[in-house]
């Protein structure tokens, strides 16, 4: 019998083997490739897989190499010797049949179900090659396709029952469509992923999970329609983020309308006065004009194209302009507002301080400057301080400050919006100084500031539908027609909005989930077709296990430990092998 010694103990190697107990172990070879573990099965009779008679009679035997899991970093090989039997039953129409193993490894599998297990667990958490990489180094050697093969052969997650599901889209690329994902608010868990964000597919899902009770979505007509169709008992919820971000277009809107308010409020902060007006000549604005012309008929005819079904990069060469402006132009069907193009300092932002200091010694020369700011590390344009300067000319010998360079800038539309939503506590302080400004100069620019505020209050601190008519009522009297036309745009959706300033629940979690799912699809090198991305998002260990914050905090410490190996009944290592 074979026996290992070590230190004076022997021990049978079949007990740490953990091996069926119907195997017993014959001999142990080891070379530099592999250790090679010989067994046979030791049953008297096994049961015919076909009609199920047990049989009794050995036909012949042969050897079957298995690859098990690695044993202290050496490949691990069973060769077991099966037997093959005579079926007792003349009418059986298999006369012969072999014998199997189960609970070590299925019929014709060249790994142990262990192997398999440890292969897939790999699979779903790397991509294939990083996967193979690992576990080749591991003494499991595979290749990326074999790990693919055996996370695509596995089962997704049984159908749980979901509550509260929170529903976003998700991209597979950018212009590419869009994919659905559902997530499991109550359990802080990925649900489910659909290939394709349409109505039908969604209102399946509804119509599949009747236990759903409360649904979370943005104002967008697809999900919408799919929870009216699929979930009537639902509770529909619009999202916080979704609203909020909509606001913030109709101040967007609204600032576009009225640019000058913000012109002159940058223009006072920096100490100027009055708006200086532009010095462009008759000239330089009617090719202004016409740029701008040109570029809403192109805008005009990506759309044509678009809707007579032309792919994207087949318009952008139709066009004659880059894929990405025909990417860009196809996510607002509107035609693009005429705005000019502001001069960016970033690269000059941080020597502004050192600008101003300069300046106020003395220096008012662009190209001295610049030399002065180039040995210091500065790596922008002499144009760059050129502008600037061109800028400090009318302060003469007066002193300036760095906010009088930085508030020369005006800031856009689209930023003012994003300022004037945020908490007021979370806002810069040169945001600050601006809105202040931009308050003083102008009484609506006040009354949009006062309202987005009510606005964020309302949905911070769930306000529900009495705070909701108060604020309707406001915006109503103030007049201003971009903040009334998205009043009027909520009513289409009045129930959802009001829950989604009423319930704690909304999709915040899914933006989380969708930027995971994109953290995978990304690991894939955006290769995984949707069979692999979707059990590498559901199987995902995060994806199965249910954790709260805090929950996940304290496993974060546990894991952060070398885990602990039970050692108790080891006490041979296979160098100390020893035939007996
Ligand atoms: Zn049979």
């Amino acid at each position: 019998m074979f026996k290992c010694r070590k230190a004076g103990a022997v021990m049978d190697v079949s007990s740490f083997l953990v091996l069926p107990s119907t195997l017993t172990v014959d001999r142990v070879e080891q070379n530099a490739e592999a250790l090679t573990i010989f067994l046979h099965a030791t049953t008297s009779c096994v049961c015919c897989p076909t009609c199920g008679t047990a049989g009794s009679r050995v036909h012949s035997r042969y050897f079957r190499t298995v690859a098990d899991l690695p044993c202290v970093g050496q490949r691990l090989r069973l060769k077991l010797l099966v037997r093959k039997w005579i079926c007792p039953l003349d009418s059986c129409p298999q006369h012969i049949f072999a014998e199997s193993f189960p609970g070590l490894a299925r019929r014709y599998a060249r790994m142990t179900d262990r192997l398999i297990q440890a292969l897939q667990a790999l699979g779903v958490t790397a991509n294939g090659a990083d996967g193979a990489y690992v576990s080749s180094s591991l003494a499991m050697p595979t290749t990326a396709k074999t790990l693919i093969r055996r996370v695509l052969a596995l089962p997704l997650p049984k159908d749980r029952s979901v509550r509260i599901v929170g529903i976003d889209e998700w991209a597979w690329k950018k212009g590419s469509p869009y994919g659905t994902i559902l997530v499991d608010l109550q359990h802080r868990r990925i649900t489910d992923l659909l290939p394709e964000r349409s109505v039908e597919s969604s209102t399946a899902w509804f119509k599949k999970h009747s236990q759903v009770k409360i649904v979370s979505r943005d104002r967008g007509k697809i999900f919408r329609a799919a929870a009216d169709a699929g979930a009537p008992q639902a509770k529909q919820i619009v999202d916080r983020f979704h609203l909020q971000k909509n606001f913030a277009e109709a101040l967007e809107k609204f600032f576009g309308h009225h640019k000058r308010l913000l012109k002159a409020a940058a223009h006072q902060l920096a100490g100027k006065g009055q708006v200086p007006e532009t010095g462009a000549t008759p000239q330089k604005k009617q090719e202004r004009n016409n740029r701008y012309t040109e570029r809403v008929r192109r805008h005009k005819k990506i759309w044509k194209l678009s809707r007579a079904g032309y792919r994207k990069d087949d318009i952008a060469q139709m066009v004659g302009i880059g894929s990405r402006s025909v990417y860009r132009a196809l996510e607002q069907e509107q035609p693009p507002t005429q705005h000019r193009r502001r001069w960016s300092h970033h690269k000059v932002d941080p020597y502004l301080s050192y600008l101003a200091k300069r300046w106020n010694e003395g220096c008012h020369t662009a190209k001295e400057l610049y030399e002065e700011m180039v040995t210091q590390g500065y790596t922008g344009s002499l144009r760059a301080i050129e502008r600037i300067v061109a800028q400090l000319r009318p302060y003469g010998t007066k002193s300036v400050t760095k906010q009088a360079i930085t508030l020369q800038k005006v800031p856009s539309p689209r930023n003012t919006a994003l300022m004037i939503v945020r908490p007021v506590e979370k806002r810069t302080a040169d945001q600050t100084m601006f809105i202040d400004q931009l308050c003083k100069s102008d009484p609506t620019a006040a009354t949009v500031c006062t309202l987005a505020q009510a606005f964020g209050s309302l949905l911070r601190h769930l306000e529900g539908k009495p705070g909701l008519e108060k604020w309707k009522a406001a915006v109503q009297a103030s007049g201003i027609a971009e903040l009334i036309s998205f009043m009027e745009g909520l009513a289409d959706d009045a129930e959802a909005v009001v829950n989604g300033c009423t319930e704690t629940w909304n999709n915040g979690m899914v933006e989380g989930f969708v930027n995971k799912v994109k953290w995978i699809k990304r690991s894939s090198y955006g290769q995984a077709g949707f069979p692999l991305l979707q059990r590498r998002v559901l199987l995902h260990p995060s994806a199965r296990e249910s954790l709260g914050k805090d929950q996940r905090r304290r496993s974060s410490r546990k894991s952060a430990a070398p885990p602990s190996l039970d050692t108790s009944g080891i006490r041979s290592t296979p160098t100390a092998i020893a035939v007996a």
